[in-house]
């Protein structure tokens, strides 16, 4: 691979089109969309039309101009569906990540005999853990004991065969990872929702490292229910409202674990009854009032996520990714990389995870450079290129960076440990 078939690769590409949108520094490759997505003048000028609402409604931008905020969460919930593969009714923007997973978990989680216990496992985010450990104790039940983490093997990755080995006859309800935040693999969500399903156990999928990035047919699986963030692949902005899917087959007024009047029907909510009655799609899981300009950039990065295809930008993806792992394979060897994501294209995600006991420092020396990078300590490089927006020429030079660190030591320089957020 050299920088010229790079360049071929960059004109073959049918998203190099997209690029020209985005707000991208020049001298900067950004590799970091995992972690927050780049603005485009799309979200922006949809984020400043919604402040032109404000200014020009007042009160009545709740029911007035082009996307009155009354419905708001609704509707961009109906034009995400197609980002988990769920019925538009299905979907409701709303929240944060571990906002929705409370909401979710104190909705699912029903301890019943001898099924007391959730499933997850050892390399799930912290907040999910923090989340599932605090909705056992409000159950009065012992986190430590109730709370079954699924092994890994080699410290990066899970084996399905093992996920369902634990779904034992003790678990209520499995909440696992779409894609592991670290390695960036992809777990088999349609077989695993099976065999939870085999056994009576309710399953809930994270997808805070897939939706964006990957389709899913989260109806058609038939998978309970699923959450994950917008400010990641979606590029909604930072803090930007979350997601949340409950299958079509839970729906229907029920009345969710964590109620609050934005959960009601909507032509009901303004009766101001104590009698709460909940919407009978995916709205119901709504708490408050929704967070407008948190909202509002969705409207116009989903609008592109359309217009692209999941097809297409997975089909880019995979494919810079594959691109990305041949060049460290052959520019980077002898360096003590290792590629700790799995390789098959059904088994991984939208980031490459490189793993050097030197990371820390090694991010450092990138962003030096003008490569921004993603950290995970203790030893995690996480590359991700976005199919949006990063050029196959970028993910040449930032190999090129990766090997001019490396050859001339020019992390030494650098203090091997984490910024405050890595
Ligand atoms: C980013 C991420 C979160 C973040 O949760 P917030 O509530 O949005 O802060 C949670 N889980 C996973 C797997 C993530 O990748």
């Amino acid at each position: 691979m050299d920088p010229d078939k790079a360049s071929a690769l960059d004109k073959q590409d049918d998203l190099a089109c997209y690029r020209q949108e985005f707000y991208l520094k020049e001298g900067i490759i950004y590799m970091d969309g995992n972690s927050l997505g780049l603005p485009s003048k799309r979200t922006e000028a949809a984020l400043l039309q919604m402040l032109e609402a404000w200014k020009e409604h007042g009160i009545d931008g709740w029911t007035k101009g082009d996307k009155p905020w009354y419905y708001l969460s609704e509707t961009l919930g109906g034009q995400s569906a197609f980002l988990v593969g769920a019925k538009p009714h299905e979907v409701i923007v709303t929240g944060s990540t571990t906002v929705n997973l409370h909401q979710l978990a104190a909705s699912f989680f029903k301890p019943e005999g001898k099924r007391t216990k959730i499933l997850a496992d050892e390399l799930n985010f912290p907040s999910d853990i923090y989340a599932l450990q605090s909705q056992l104790s409000l159950k009065g039940l012992d986190a430590d004991t109730h709370l079954v983490k699924v092994k890994s093997k080699d410290g990066q990755t899970l084996d399905e065969d093992e996920i369902i080995a634990c779904m034992t006859e003790d678990v209520a309800m499995a909440v696992l990872p779409t894609v592991l935040y670290r390695s960036g693999q992809l777990l088999d969500i349609e077989r695993l929702t099976k065999a939870a399903h085999e056994r009576g156990i309710i399953i809930g999928f994270d997808g805070c490292h897939s939706v964006g990035a990957i389709p899913h047919e989260m109806h058609k699986w038939g998978t309970d229910f699923a959450y994950w963030c917008n400010y990641k692949y979606v590029n909604g902005g930072p803090g930007a409202a979350a997601g949340l899917f409950v299958h079509e087959k839970h729906l229907g007024r029920k009345r969710p674990g964590l109620s609050g009047w934005f959960g009601s029907n909507k032509e009901q909510q303004f009766d101001m009854e104590h009698t709460f009655t909940p919407a009978d799609s995916a709205g119901a899981y709504q708490i408050g009032t929704p967070h407008i300009f948190s909202s509002a950039p969705l409207s116009a990065s989903l609008e592109m996520f359309k217009e692209a295809t999941m097809a297409a930008i997975r089909r880019k993806s995979l494919s810079m990714t594959r691109v990305m792992m041949d060049l460290i394979e052959e520019e980077l060897s002898g360096y003590s990389f290792e590629i700790v994501n799995p390789k098959e294209d059904a088994r991984r995600g939208g980031h490459v995870a490189l793993m050097h006991p030197e990371a820390a420092r090694i991010c450092k020396a990138l962003k030096q450079d003008g490569v921004i990078p993603d950290y995970r300590s203790p030893n995690i490089i996480r590359l991700a290129p976005a199919p949006f927006y990063t050029s196959y020429g970028e993910i040449w030079k930032t190999v090129q960076f990766l090997k001019t660190i490396m050859r001339e030591k020019r992390y030494e320089q650098f203090e091997n440990i984490r910024e405050v957020i890595a």
